[in-house]
């Protein structure tokens, strides 16, 4: 609801709500500084805290979502969980998290009077806004319209702490003297903070040996942006996010793409292409986890959707396309849609956005080399399989002919016996 459409119950509500909230993110911060200030051997591991968010909050708010649950692995604002790409839903409100947004700058228009010249003229002017914001453990939501295309938990159930969406993300940790920084200002005003002490603490464990700065392990997301062809009020073409994470599977050999709020595609090499794999070469794209066996359909124009099978504007991909990286084909691209028939047109388009955007994560996989090499193996069991069969069958040919030639050379003999023995007849 927008803030002008409440009663003033509401907005006092929402207000009191909001204060409660700054109350909170600045107590948490507090908090933390202090037990950083009292502790200073623990900055080494809330770096590691701060570089677990992905990069994606300040120390400050690090600071303060720590001081409000320290346990917390993957936290997101409630649009980031909802529309903007993760496609879940927040379960339980209580478990807000408040921090401190970035801050935010407005510009207006006012009217001032010129004291030299008398005239009222215009001028800009601005104002600095740090709204307050309240943000969302992963285990407070729960995956909608669906279950969970990383876990496959049900839908409107909080996915398990093996889940993806459950897990640290990697990031960047701040050095400690950022850390110190930032405790200095939170506690400025109580009593202030000696960052001298961080020569105690010895070698820095987050640097590599050329002094770059390390990243710490967990989930790294990527991000898919499609142009939804609607615009927005100011006529720029509105967009949607996807988060997305990938599987290398060698065995099959592909790569297995988990999108929130789409489905599942796989890139895989093409099965039946024949050249030498200079990296320009066909994949084969696969709407949809397998279709289990007993699902599949006699009529091979009929395509069954399989698990996770990707959804755009309201339309069910599945079967498998072929599409090739680096030529100018999509205007071909024609994707099959769950039953008969083909998807339209806008839906083809978006999923041929999405495609080359995921055709360059592919192909830049440190795996690439690999799969490659299993695709060319696969291939070449595949020929080889191929190639005894036609074996096999001129084998069999070959000793039909030479049955025959035995024949030949027997009635050639008797023949010239007969002439050299006319008497014999
Ligand atoms: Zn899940």
């Amino acid at each position: 609801m927008a803030r002008s459409d409440m009663t003033d119950d509401e907005l006092a509500a929402w207000k009191a709500r909001k204060d409660a909230g700054r109350a909170r993110a600045y107590e948490a911060e507090v908090k933390t500084a202090t037990l950083l200030r009292d502790h200073p051997e623990a900055i080494d591991g809330f770096r590691v805290f701060c570089a677990r968010m992905g990069g994606f909050y300040s120390i400050r708010n690090c600071m303060r979502i720590y001081g409000q649950n320290p346990n917390v692995a993957h936290v997101q604002p409630r649009r980031f969980w909802g529309g903007y790409g993760f496609n879940r839903e927040v379960t339980d409100p209580n478990a807000a998290i408040w921090i401190v947004a970035p801050k935010v700058e407005r510009t207006f228009t006012k009217e001032v009077k010129n004291e030299r010249t008398g005239q009222t003229e215009e001028v800009e002017d601005s104002y600095k806004v740090w709204p307050i914001e309240d943000i969302y453990p992963s285990a407070a939501t729960a995956p909608k319209g669906g279950p969970c295309v990383f876990c496959n938990g049900p839908e409107g159930e909080p996915c398990p702490d093996s889940c993806p969406v459950r897990q640290p993300q990697s990031g960047p940790p701040p050095t400690r003297e950022d850390v110190a920084e930032a405790v200095a200002d939170v506690l400025k005003k109580l009593g202030g903070f000696d960052a001298s002490v961080l020569t105690t603490l010895g070698p820095d464990p987050m640097r590599d040996g050329y002094g770059d700065p390390y990243e710490t392990p967990g989930v790294r997301w990527g991000t898919i942006s499609v142009t939804t062809g609607a615009t927005n009020r100011s006529g720029k073409p509105r967009k949607r996010s996807y988060r997305f994470l990938h599987t290398v599977d060698l065995d099959r050999p592909g790569v297995r793409y988990a999108i929130a709020g789409l489905g599942v595609i796989w890139i895989s090499p093409y099965e039946l292409r024949n050249d030498t794999g200079n990296g320009h070469a066909a994949v084969t794209i696969q709407y949809g986890d397998d279709v289990p066996a007993a699902d599949r359909h006699w009529d091979s124009r009929f395509h069954k959707e399989g698990p996770h099978a990707p959804v755009l504007n309201g339309i069910t991909f599945a079967g498998t396309s072929l599409v090739y990286p680096h030529e100018e084909r999509w205007r071909w691209f024609s994707p099959n849609r769950a039953g008969y028939g083909e998807v339209t047109e806008g839906a083809a388009e978006k999923m041929g956005q999405i495609l080359r955007q995921l055709l360059p994560h592919y192909r830049g996989l440190v795996e690439f080399d690999a799969i490659e090499e299993a695709g060319f193996r696969k291939r070449a069991a595949r020929r080889a399989r191929e190639a005894d069969h036609e074996a096999k069958r001129l084998a069999e040919r070959e000793q039909e002919l030479a049955e025959q030639r035995a024949d030949a050379e027997q009635r050639a003999a008797d023949h010239r016996h007969q002439a050299a023995n006319p008497n014999e007849l």
